[in-house]
Formats: C-alpha cells, structure tokens, sequence
C-alpha cells in the first residue's frame, strides 16, 4: 500500500493527525526533498527507509514503490502542501493502477493557506472577491493558452500565482495587460510558515522590484487581488443579527 500524504507548507505541526499517523508507521518514505521540511522525517520509525525524490526520477521512485510493494512493506510518499496542487501524483498513480498496487491519498495544508494565515488574509471578502484562481506561468510545463494570465486577470478575483517568482516582470506585465491596475495591491509570502518566512505587501507593478530588493527567488507565492488589503467590504451576512440560519433566527431590521 502507497500513502500520498500532504506534508503541509512547511512547519513540522502543520502536517494532519492522519499524515502523522501515516509517517510514524511507514517502512519507506520518499519525501519532495526540494520543499518538504526533514524535520517532518522525525516521525519515521527507527529502520525506515528514506528516499529523496529531489533526486529522482519518476522510475526510480516507482520502482521504490513497487520493491516495497514486493516486500510487504507500507510506502508514504510526501508531497509538500497538498498533493493535488501541482504535485505530479496522477502519473504515480496511474502506474500503480496498472501494477495493481493499492494507494490513497491523505490531504495536507497548501501553501496557498499558509500564505493567507501568514499574512492574515481573507480571500474571499464580501464585495471584493469571492473566488481564488489559482495558477501558475509557463515554465517548462506548459500552460493551457486559455488560462492565460490576462484572462484570469479579467475577473479582477483573488489571484495566487504559484511556482513563478523567477518570471515576475512578465507577470505583472500580463497582470495589467489582463485589467489589473498598476497600484493593485498584492503581495510575496516566501516559504509560508517556516521559521524563515518573509512576506511582502506591495503592488502589481512593484512585485519583481520587491522580490529583487530582498532576494527572493524562489519558494513564493505571489497573491493579487483588493482582498491583499481591503479597507472596506461589506460584513458577512452569516453573521449579521437580521441573517436567519437554520442554526438562529435573526432579529426584524430596524
Ligand atoms: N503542492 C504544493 C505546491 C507545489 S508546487 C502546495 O500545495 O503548496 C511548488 C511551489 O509551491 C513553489 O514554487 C512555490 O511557488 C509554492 N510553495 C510551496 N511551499 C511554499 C511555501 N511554504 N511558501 C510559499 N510558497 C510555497
């Protein structure tokens, strides 16, 4: 059995009960070395064998998977965040399936989440954004044409840009081409919740210049959008005293 587990965005207490429970009682661990805290690695039991798939290749790390399969062995494979953003599982698990190796997958926290409790932010405040793309700029994987920034940028919502720190002069390029204004605010989280953490509040038009101005190269999200910082916006109405839930009934308004 392979265990996909989310190793959460990087302090050790981040990682779920499950993921935990998962760690302490594998025979085989492969860990993201590149993003992955080792202080997570800890919670292996004495004898565990440790893989890093920074140094690996998709065969070498199956054919880890599929050895300890062979031996009766249980296999964690930690991916950093959650392992459905950008974490290359589907083609992991699609080779189990065809070796008829069972897995599962336990959710971790993503950096996204790190990145908003890092910076006490609110996504999806009323009358600012209700929704949060996520996404990222080509690299060397490709980006569908029709996700392109410009036209995420067109809905003016929340934006969390992943795995693009070394490109933002064309992000904010292709940021105010899309609608954005120059002056939206927006901000850099470097390695969200590690002792090390580093965020930035500034603007579209100032992110690369905020990124040089403190070295920041890679492990960041970049997020866009007025609920970066938001003066005003409408209260929620699940907790106004006029709302009616199922849960309480709301007073007549004045
Ligand atoms: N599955 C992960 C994302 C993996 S892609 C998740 O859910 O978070 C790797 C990219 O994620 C990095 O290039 C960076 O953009 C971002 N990232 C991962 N951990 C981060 C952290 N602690 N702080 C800021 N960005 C992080």
């Amino acid at each position: 059995m392979v265990h996909f587990v989310g190793a959460g965005p990087g302090a050790p207490d981040l990682i779920t009960l499950r993921g935990k429970k998962f760690l302490e009682q594998a025979d085989v661990i492969i860990y993201a070395g590149s993003l992955v805290n080792p202080q997570l690695l800890d919670y292996a039991k004495e004898g565990c064998s440790i893989y890093d798939s920074a140094k690996m290749t998709l065969e070498e790390v199956l054919d880890v998977m599929r050895q300890a399969e062979k031996d009766g062995k249980m296999t964690v494979r930690l991916h950093t965040g959650d392992p459905c953003i950008y974490g290359a599982i589907r083609e992991q698990m699609d080779a189990l399936d065809e070796d008829g190796i069972k897995y599962d997958s336990c959710p971790g926290v993503s950096s996204f989440c790190g990145a908003a409790s890092a910076l006490d932010l609110e996504y999806t405040l009323p009358d600012i954004s209700q929704s949060v793309i996520i996404t990222r700029m080509a690299g060397r994987t490709p980006v569908p044409d029709k996700e392109s920034i410009e036209s995420f940028a067109a809905h003016q919502a929340t934006m969390v840009v992943f795995l693009s720190t070394s490109m933002l002069e064309e992000l904010s390029d292709r940021l105010v081409t899309g609608g954005y204004t120059k002056d939206t605010p927006a901000a850099i989280v470097y390695k969200a919740t590690w002792d090390d953490q580093e965020t930035y509040v500034c603007t579209v038009g100032t992110l690369a210049q905020t990124a040089k101005e403190h070295n920041i190269t890679k492990t960041a999200l970049m997020i866009i959008g007025d609920a970066v910082s938001a003066c005003s916006y409408e209260r929620s109405k699940l907790y106004h005293p006029e709302f009616t839930t199922e849960f309480r009934t709301g007073t007549k308004p004045q």
